[in-house]
């Protein structure tokens, strides 16, 4: 019987027709993060992953397909540095306004070629950015420049208005802040918030 026959036949024929589908968007992507993350290339988990960081990837993937694992290296050494330089740019705006010292030496440094991180090191004031979300490169970066205040000009930066105590940066479900312990508030840090987690 030829194949056409087959096809228009019982039951049978609509279980060979299924095998043959062609995987949807959402099983090609999840085959391809399950794939491709955990290349030595790559090295990461694709079950660790947070929502966001999973629509990020979602968006590569849409994007530029079923990219190989030293390219998305690639991409992801990328966007950590673009996170990094993102978040320093509008901290040293927004420090500016308290600190009268120019945190010009304050700056990114970024190794493709690292032994300890497949994707490569983006690091400032000792601090490695990891992520690849904006908000929680902003904790992270925030808290290299309060390091780096503290360490250069021997200052507590910034200082909540209200309780007079260091603030100490935090990602919440709604963005990045400053928290305040002893009042137990928050204060936004500059940009993202509410924003999409790739944008
Ligand atoms: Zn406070």
């Amino acid at each position: 019987m030829g194949r056409l026959g087959t096809r228009q036949g019982g039951p049978r024929a609509q279980t060979t027709e299924a095998v043959h589908v062609t995987p949807s968007r959402n099983e090609a992507f999840n085959q391809w993060l399950a794939e491709t993350l955990p290349d030595p290339e790559i090295d990461k988990d694709p079950a660790w992953l947070s929502p966001q960081e999973k629509q990020w990837f979602e968006e590569i993937f849409d994007g530029n397909g079923q990219l190989p694992a030293h390219r998305l290296a690639e991409v992801i050494f990328s966007r950590r540095i673009q996170l990094a330089y993102a978040a320093l740019d509008l901290l040293k705006a927004h420090a500016a306004g308290d600190l009268t010292t120019d945190l010009g030496e304050l700056k990114v440094f970024s190794n493709r070629d690292s032994e300890y991180e497949p994707t490569g090191e983006v690091e400032i004031h000792g601090e490695q950015v990891r992520t690849l979300i904006p908000d929680a490169a902003m904790v992270t970066v925030a808290a290299a420049v309060q390091a780096f205040v503290a360490d250069t000009i021997r200052r507590v930066w910034p200082v909540c208005g209200e309780h007079r105590y260091g603030l100490h940066p935090i990602l919440t479900p709604t963005g990045a802040r400053w928290h305040c312990r002893p009042g137990s508030h928050a204060i936004p840090l500059p940009g993202r918030a509410g924003r999409s987690a790739a944008s």
